[in-house]
């Protein structure tokens, strides 16, 4: 049989979400990564030291006994440097969201101006603090992150030690990005990898393949996968597992993210042997995070084998419903329990 042990698997952008939605899927995280990113946009967002605590309290109860490191993020407003040296302790990144642009980002950046953000971003770039952003304007929705990279060449130039992660990326201008500027890196989902605008609205519409960027082009694919397979340093995996509840999913008006949390592992042994590149993905869920991050592998390995797992058509509890991508359908990779 064959198999690949992964040491230390982390997935730097991950939706958990709060009460019985966060104990439905934290346990689903904590069983197959050590660590993970969480995104702050709760409502009301993840913005005082008190918000980043208890919610990394909440998070470690849902995940009761398994290994796993929340590794917290606040959201995005113009923060003193002396609130940031109180917190930094406390947090592994901040997250910039564009107003209004996806789930919960309301309170988001109204114009991301080098100047009105210079204060925050200067203090940021000084305690080590990354910078996550959510890279999307407000344009046609097909060219809403490629009309969004001279905003990331205007943050890469100004501010040159700020550690920059453009997240959950969808093109190949995004990818093209990458070897531009020192400081820009990326991380890039399970969907992003797998599906095209075809999958999701090509036939009848896939609600649970909808997200937020949209999934794009034949070409952008491509390049995604290119990086990722080759173990490229400066891509890390972040699923953007982004769980709604069924109905505010299959429903008119469908919210945008898709679930993927409990399959991330799977589908990533599965695509990287298809290429024949099963020894890059060790790089691409783990030792390029933790030089992106300055951070150390953890404790806990992951084992996976060619082996036939059938996806649950839905994960539920008593209060809480979500429908996983590739629902009721099998891939080709297992984890070994
Ligand atoms: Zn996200």
């Amino acid at each position: 049989m064959k198999t690949i042990t992964l040491n230390s698997p982390f997935d730097m952008h991950l939706h958990l979400r709060d009460n019985d939605m966060l104990e439905l899927v934290a346990p689903l995280s904590s069983s197959s990564f050590v660590g993970a990113i969480i995104m702050p946009n709760l409502v009301p967002p993840v913005s005082t030291k008190q918000e980043v605590i208890e919610y990394k309290k909440r998070i470690l109860n849902a995940t009761k006994d398994d290994n796993f490191t929340p590794f917290m993020t606040l959201f995005f407003k113009a923060y003193t440097k002396e609130f940031l040296e109180d917190v930094k302790d406390e947090i592994s990144a901040i997250k910039l969201y564009p107003a209004g642009i996806t789930t919960n980002s309301e309170g988001g950046v109204e114009s991301i101006d080098t100047v009105t953000l210079a204060p925050t971003l200067n203090a940021m770039a000084e305690l080590n603090i990354p910078l996550c952003v959510h890279g999307e304007t407000n344009g046609f929705v097909m060219d809403r992150e490629s009309e969004f990279m001279s905003v990331y060449e205007e943050l890469a130039i100004a501010f040159p030690k700020l550690t920059i992660i453009m997240e959950h990326i969808t093109t190949k201008d995004a990818v093209d990005m990458l070897d531009k500027y020192d400081n820009l890196h990326a991380t890039i989902t399970i969907q992003h990898l797998m599906i095209t605008l075809d999958d999701v609205a090509g036939g009848m519409l896939q609600p649970h393949l909808f997200c937020k960027p949209i999934a794009k082009r034949y070409e952008d694919r491509e390049a995604l996968q290119k990086v990722a397979l080759e173990g490229h340093p400066k891509v890390m995996f972040g699923s953007d597992s982004a769980p709604h509840p069924k109905h505010a999913k299959e429903n008119c008006g469908c919210a945008a993210g898709v679930f993927t949390s409990p399959i991330a592992l799977q589908v990533l042994a599965q695509l990287f042997d298809d290429n024949n590149k099963l020894d890059n993905l060790q790089k691409f869920i783990s030792d390029n995070a933790c030089n992106i991050y300055n951070m150390k592998p953890l404790n806990k390995n992951i084992t996976l084998e060619k082996k036939d797992f059938v996806v649950p058509s839905v994960y539920e509890t008593s209060k809480e419903k979500v429908v996983p991508m590739y629902a009721a359908e099998t891939i080709s990779w297992s984890i070994v329990k």
